[in-house]
């Protein structure tokens, strides 16, 4: 589906918009009243990022495909393995769940492959490798025309992108190997095409994935073009489960106004919040609140050197 058409679909009242600087965004196009919830949205792609979490899936339970708590429904497969008789405890909370996990070609416990890549993951704790081997599947799955807008996420915020697979790679030079054994095992899981997956695609999904998605391992169509703003006006709120969320107006949403939320602490200091920023999503703020704040600390900054100036003369003439 058109990324504007599931945005429409999700609410009335807000476009998707572009800006060769900020990526794709969302701008209101009526005004939202604070508490009125914008649109609420399932996950397009749901890991673990943890290892007891993972063992909680591994163990089934929660769900293997959205995370929910207590899945009820059993997966189809049966596990047949010469020397082993592992019942699959993979469970699923629906039928949507288990009809998701089911297309990506049977990511499930009887595919020994996959039990490989899960357990290299909880060894190495390398768990987005999981995510982007089901980014990739998907991807697969769906038909070319919808291929750019499925990757909605990918275009969003590409130089912060560029700049977090730079920096990963420099903080990770060791950890290339390591790299290099999660692509080769999450190849072993792709059916076709596997020339059009490599190393380099496989490094810029995780940069990608880790700057789009949530700390609880969910990546959302929408939500993921929400840009940051300090003085952000909808907070994004779990649903039941890590993977449903809503997003709610924070504070009244003025018609033409960007729709933004808050990466880090807005109660933080400037310095501090600007350096989170830089750090964890490789961008500098410009936000109003950012401007404004710089504009008074830079105003301070001169004064205080100007005071100082003034302060030796006066001890030089003395
Ligand atoms: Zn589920
Ligand atoms: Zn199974
Ligand atoms: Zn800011």
């Amino acid at each position: 589906m058109h990324l504007q058409d599931s945005l429409t679909a999700a609410c009335d009242g807000l476009a998707v918009a572009y800006d060769p600087q900020k990526g794709k965004h969302i701008v209101a196009q009526r005004t939202f009243e604070p508490g009125e919830v914008l649109f609420t949205e399932r996950a397009w792609v749901q890991i673990p990022l943890s290892v007891p979490s993972a063992n909680d899936m591994r163990a089934g339970k929660i769900c293997h495909d959205c995370a929910m708590p207590a899945p009820k429904l059993d997966c189809r497969h049966r596990i047949s393995r010469p020397n082993q008789h592992v019942p699959c405890r993979l469970r699923y909370c629906s039928d949507q769940c288990r009809m998701s996990s089911e297309s990506l070609g049977g990511l499930c416990m009887r595919n020994e492959a996959y039990t490989d890549l899960f357990e290299a993951c909880l060894t190495k704790r390398y768990f987005v490798a999981l995510a982007v081997l089901r980014m990739w599947l998907i991807r697969a799955r769906a038909q070319d025309g919808k291929r750019q807008e499925q990757l909605a996420f990918a275009s969003t915020s590409a130089l912060a992108i560029d700049e977090r697979i730079r920096m990963g790679r420099r903080r990770h030079a060791s950890g290339l190997p390591l790299l290099e054994q999660m692509h080769e095992l999450v190849l072993q899981l792709m059916p076709t095409h596997k020339s059009r997956h490599t190393f380099d695609e496989f490094c810029e999904d995780i940069g990608r994935f880790q700057i789009n998605g949530t700390h609880d391992g969910a990546l959302f169509m929408l939500h993921s073009i929400i840009n940051h703003a300090c003085d952000a006006n909808v907070d994004i709120r779990p649903l039941d489960c890590p993977s449903r969320i809503k997003v709610v107006a924070s504070r009244r949403i003025d018609a033409g106004e960007e729709v933004n939320d808050l990466y880090v602490r807005g109660d933080d200091r400037l310095y501090k919040r600007r350096a989170a920023l830089k750090d964890q999503w490789a961008f500098d703020c410009t936000c109003r609140k950012c401007s404004r704040e710089l504009q008074t600390s830079q105003r301070r900054f001169i004064l205080g050197a100007l005071l100082a100036i003034l302060f030796a003369l006066y001890g030089l003439r003395r």
